[in-house]
């Protein structure tokens, strides 16, 4: 093929692209079918067959959330609210369109939850198009804390000219240093304060942010936690004082990508939903919806248990961890008290890329205690897909080891592999 996809891409990322590039000759439909048809097969071996994936921010779909998950809806526009829809005879999809938000909104102890924006990027965009103005400050978690790409300026901020300050953090206390906030805050005046991350070991004392930054709206971003909080477990966000709660709906929460905004204040719950539509989306994806009833439904029913497992199989991973030589982050706190674990490795994509060379795939992430600038020390793990698959104390245990193998004794990550294939495949 002779145009570049991205000629504006990294060098490295440049290369792959050519790679797979050159071995696209055939672009007829077959070919293409073809093509395409193998990419899914060889991915679905990867991950769905074989792969130990450990990588935080993703889930499998329930069977039943599959089974309704239907791709022929989702290519059917929906606009508007049912009753007053642009398009005419899609009575059908009202009642998806009422049930999700319904069931979201009492899974989250919150009145209002909008579910039509298509990520939690998105929903974050709403939340700044519907709380500030261009020029306006907001306050964020610092990205070596987790703060996540939609609250920085590269990100959904940027796109709305939002001047971004990070929040001042303490490191020892996996938070929020609640002792600098009132100055930063007297001295930033944000118009919003964001806080949830993508690594959360421990929760945020939402009580004591929300009292210091008073009338300023605090947003919540549980795209990680939303599976652990809407199980009541972790912590209950709107109830210990934020205004706002946005999350991904694919991540811990184990359903279809999307992204919900929640609120208990029904003025908040207007200026939000409007900018979502008709703000930022107009036709939306209506056949996300239902594997999100179902899932929603599940995790009401289940009561808790399969997030207590998520935790109970984070807290085992870890401490087998250190008991292999790897340096845990949170060992005096017990390491975590989510489905995330987080291990200091020096240089996290390099044993990111070792660990995928192995058959067991997973992300590298900023550590608190890194400097700024500093490329991310740790690797990053949520035991939300392997407790799923069933996984418990004897195969985590086998997994650290392989882990060790790889990343501390030196083994070949190729032999470990066959391990790590033989370990997925027996359960
Ligand atoms: C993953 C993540 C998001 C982005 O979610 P998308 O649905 O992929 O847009 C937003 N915020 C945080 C904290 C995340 O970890």
């Amino acid at each position: 093929m002779s145009k570049e996809v991205a000629p504006w891409a990294s060098p490295i990322a440049r290369s792959r692209i050519a790679e797979v590039a050159a071995g696209l000759t055939d672009l007829s439909p077959e070919g293409v079918s073809e093509t395409v048809r193998g990419a899914l097969r060889d991915h679905a071996r990867k991950f769905d067959a074989e792969g130990i994936v450990l990588y935080a921010g993703t889930n499998l779909m329930s069977p039943a959330a599959r089974e309704v998950a239907d791709s022929l809806v989702s290519s059917r526009p929906s606009m508007g609210w049912p009753g007053e829809k642009y398009q005419s005879g899609l009575d059908h999809l009202d009642t998806l369109e009422v049930l999700a938000p319904t069931l979201v909104a009492r899974l989250l102890g919150a009145r209002f939850a909008e579910v039509r924006s298509h990520s939690a990027t998105m929903a974050n965009l709403a939340v700044y198009t519907a709380l500030t103005e261009p020029g306006d400050t907001i306050a964020v978690l610092p990205e070596r804390a987790g703060g996540h790409t939609s609250h920085h300026a590269v990100g959904a901020p940027g796109i709305r000219g939002l001047r971004v300050v990070d929040l001042p953090y303490d490191a020892d206390a996996f938070d929020v240093d609640l002792d600098a906030l009132p100055e930063f805050l007297e001295r930033e005046q944000p118009r919003l304060v964001v806080i949830g991350a993508s690594l959360l070991l421990f929760p945020h004392n939402i009580a004591a942010i929300a009292e210091l930054v008073e009338d300023t709206p605090l947003l919540y971003d549980a795209s990680h936690m939303a599976g652990l909080v809407a199980a009541g477990r972790f912590q209950r966000p709107l109830a210990e004082g934020a205004d706002i709660l946005t999350f991904s709906t694919y991540k811990s929460f184990g359903g279809p990508p999307g992204g919900v905004i929640a609120t208990d204040d029904a003025a908040l719950a207007e200026r939000l939903s409007t900018a979502v539509f008709p703000g930022l989306t107009a036709n939306y994806d209506a056949g996300r919806l239902a594997p999100l009833a179902v899932t929603a439904a599940e995790i009401m029913a289940d009561e808790g248990a399969y997030a207590d497992r998520c935790i109970a199989n984070a807290r085992i991973l870890a401490a087998v961890l250190r008991e292999e030589g790897f340096t845990v982050a949170g060992a005096a706190r017990g390491f975590t008290d989510s489905h995330h674990v987080a291990v200091d490795v020096g240089d996290g994509r390099a044993a990111m890329d070792r660990l995928a060379d192995a058959g067991i795939y997973l992300s590298a992430i900023g550590l608190p205690w890194q400097a700024p600038g500093e490329p991310d020390r740790g690797l990053r793990i949520g035991t939300q897909e392997v407790t799923r698959r069933g996984f418990g104390e004897d195969e985590l245990r086998r997994i650290a080891a392989m882990m060790a193998d790889v990343l501390l004794r030196d083994a070949d990550p190729a032999t470990v592999r066959k391990a790590a294939v033989r370990l997925r495949t027996s359960l």
